[in-house]
């Protein structure tokens, strides 16, 4: 069994973007700026942008960070989302999900524009992705895709089994993980909660991509010898013992599945630290196109 390091990798992309940005330093240009727009003080969104505008920091991006009050209306975050499309200072930015209720997600999604939505959620980045063209592949499957071509694994007519069908992980990893290219040309079934006996599909996955956000959803009897595992899940547990008062866990039942893998992410430390990173570089690739 090996693990796939998304710490270590994330931690390698960070470098050679940070070399890519002290370069337009001393060429005098104009380094790339991220902003976060957060409503509310939802506690795992504040540690995801908290974390977030700390990456940028180490990495010599600028960033904002735009907290609005939960009772924020939907008129005033529309009214933010429009001026920082005006914003020529800003280069991508992101509106932290999820938003309150009263707040429709989709019309706010929709307001973003595509030339700056670094997250990839808008329909126009996303109809993209899905025709293969160039544009921001949404952070969380842009992180999978660059660990498997890191550690080189085979997925060439392997069979991919993603469980779950969000908007933001399983579907487009679908996309991406089927499509023609390195860490692609997989025959990919997609699993959700209303597939009949998803036992008998993980069971003849090659490659198990798990998006569900069910704490230790996935059990050695429902794998193969020698599966590859991305554990996507990550969910908050309680637990009165840890400072925190909580612990972070995957899908995955770690301890049991991972002595029949052949590769397997870790919760935490997996697919977590890589979405950081491909954020930052869709960023990145956002001043580049901007300039
Ligand atoms: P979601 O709630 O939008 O979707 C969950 C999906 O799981 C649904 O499509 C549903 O059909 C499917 N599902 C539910 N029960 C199922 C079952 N019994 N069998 C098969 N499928 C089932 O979730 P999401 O936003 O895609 O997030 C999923 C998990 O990934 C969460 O734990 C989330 O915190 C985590 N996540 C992690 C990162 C990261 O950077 N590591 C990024 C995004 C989401």
């Amino acid at each position: 069994m090996n693990i796939l390091d998304g710490r270590k990798i994330s931690n390698q992309i960070k470098e050679e973007i940070a070399v890519e940005v002290a370069q337009m330093k001393e060429r005098g240009e104009k380094v790339p700026h991220l902003a976060a727009v957060l409503v509310g003080n939802d506690g795992a969104s504040l540690t995801y942008v908290g974390s977030k505008v700390r990456s940028c920091k180490k990495i010599g991006f600028e960033s904002t960070l735009i907290h609005l009050p939960e009772e924020t209306t939907e008129v005033d975050l529309l009214r933010q989302v429009e001026d920082l499309n005006a914003n020529p200072d800003i280069d991508g930015y992101i509106v932290q999900l999820p938003l309150p209720k009263h707040i429709d997600e989709e019309k706010v999604l929709m307001a973003v524009h595509p030339d700056k939505d670094v997250d990839g959620f808008h329909p126009t980045n996303f109809g993209k992705m899905a025709l293969g063209m160039e544009t921001f592949i949404p952070a969380t499957p842009f992180g999978i895709m660059e660990l498997l071509r890191r550690y080189d694994i085979e997925t060439e007519g392997k069979h991919t089994v993603v469980i779950g069908r969000s908007n933001i992980v399983g579907r487009p990893i679908s996309v991406l993980m089927s499509q023609k290219g390195k860490a692609a040309n997989a025959t990919v079934t997609v699993t959700h909660s209303r597939t009949k006996d998803l036992t008998e599909f993980t069971q003849k996955a090659d490659i198990i991509v798990s998006a569900l956000g069910s704490p230790d959803f996935l059990k050695a009897d429902m794998v193969k010898e020698g599966v590859v595992i991305i554990d996507v899940g990550i969910t908050r547990v309680p637990d009165e013992t840890r400072e925190k008062g909580y612990y972070l866990t995957g899908d995955v039942d770690f301890d049991q599945v991972a002595p029949k893998a052949s590769y397997i992410t870790p919760v935490p430390g997996g697919v977590g630290p890589m979405t950081i990173a491909m954020l930052l570089k869709n960023t990145l690739l956002a001043r580049e196109r901007h300039s």
